[in-house]
């Protein structure tokens, strides 16, 4: 319990990575908004949350609206308080080869993992700087931090994302927040369920072994854990990092070192 009565936003936390997030907050005795696109996935994440005593509620959102993160805003603000810890997950990934890249695969890619952090920040870094402190984690990827095939538009978002986190920090460090963002390695989410078709195809696998490639190129030999993701940010929520702010920190099995 060690962020008793802090306030935290997760957004995309219905399922996957912002779930598991949504749930180690939640164990350290924070105030949980689950934001999701799907209410009733959001929904379940707050049951399982007080299954454990701990507390939140779930929101419905689609984060890549501005008019809907100002509703957000609002109804958290008023309802439960302003927020301390915002992280900022919600995001989608498509692999296809560059010249197969639409225009509109590439604005809906950008837009939701790119434009979302920069509406979620606009709508709640006004509380936090009332408050006189937070701590914002952006969900990036080892994609922001090289180039992968098949990946044009994510790796462009991805890379973004670390961009307006090294501004932000700059901007809101003499309010007391700190903003850093996590590049996660390949975590075995629902995400690729949906990807590792494409993925295999691309990459010449066959999809019913398409883990075997990340045991074969990877330093650590498997793929992450949602746990393995809920833990670097959890330690950036925490006290224990307070010098810390504007990094991009590495959580991919040795996959990258910079
Ligand atoms: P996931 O299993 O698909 O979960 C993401 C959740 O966010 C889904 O419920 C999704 O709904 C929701 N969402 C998408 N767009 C939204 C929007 N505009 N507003 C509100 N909710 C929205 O994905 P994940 O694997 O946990 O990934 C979470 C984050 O980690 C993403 O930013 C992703 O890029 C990043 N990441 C993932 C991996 C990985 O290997 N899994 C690696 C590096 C980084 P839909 O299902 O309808 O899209």
């Amino acid at each position: 319990m060690r962020l008793k009565n802090k306030i935290a936003l997760v957004t995309g936390g219905g399922q996957g990575i912002g779930s598991g997030i949504a749930m180690k907050l939640a164990q350290e005795g924070v105030y949980v908004i689950v934001n999701d696109i799907h209410y009733e996935n959001a929904q379940q994440i707050i049951e399982k949350i007080k299954q454990f005593k701990g507390n939140g509620v779930p929101y419905q959102a689609d984060v890549t609206k501005s008019d809907e993160v100002e509703e957000m805003e609002k109804f958290v603000s008023k309802e439960i308080g302003d927020i301390d810890i915002l992280v900022n997950n919600a995001g989608i990934c498509k692999f296809a080869p560059f010249l197969e890249t639409t225009e509109e695969v590439w604005d809906k890619i950008i837009q939701a993992n790119l434009k979302s952090s920069f509406l979620c920040c606009q709508y709640f870094l006004p509380g936090m700087i009332k408050k006189r402190g937070g701590k914002i984690v952006n969900i990036s990827s080892e994609s922001g931090k090289r180039g992968s095939k098949g990946q044009s538009a994510y790796c462009a978002s991805k890379f973004g994302v670390i961009g307006l986190t090294q501004v932000l920090a700059l901007e809101f460090a003499p309010f007391n927040i700190n903003v850093n963002a996590v590049c996660p390695g390949p975590i075995d989410t629902p995400l690729w369920e949906e990807m590792k078709t494409e993925f295999s195809v691309l990459y010449g696998l066959n999809v019913a072994n398409y883990k075997d490639y990340f045991v074969k190129n990877y330093p650590i030999s498997r793929m992450g854990t949602i746990e393995d993701v809920a833990n670097g940010v959890l330690f950036l929520v925490l006290p224990e990092s307070d010098y810390i702010t504007g990094q991009s920190i590495n959580i991919n099995g040795g996959a990258v070192f910079y």
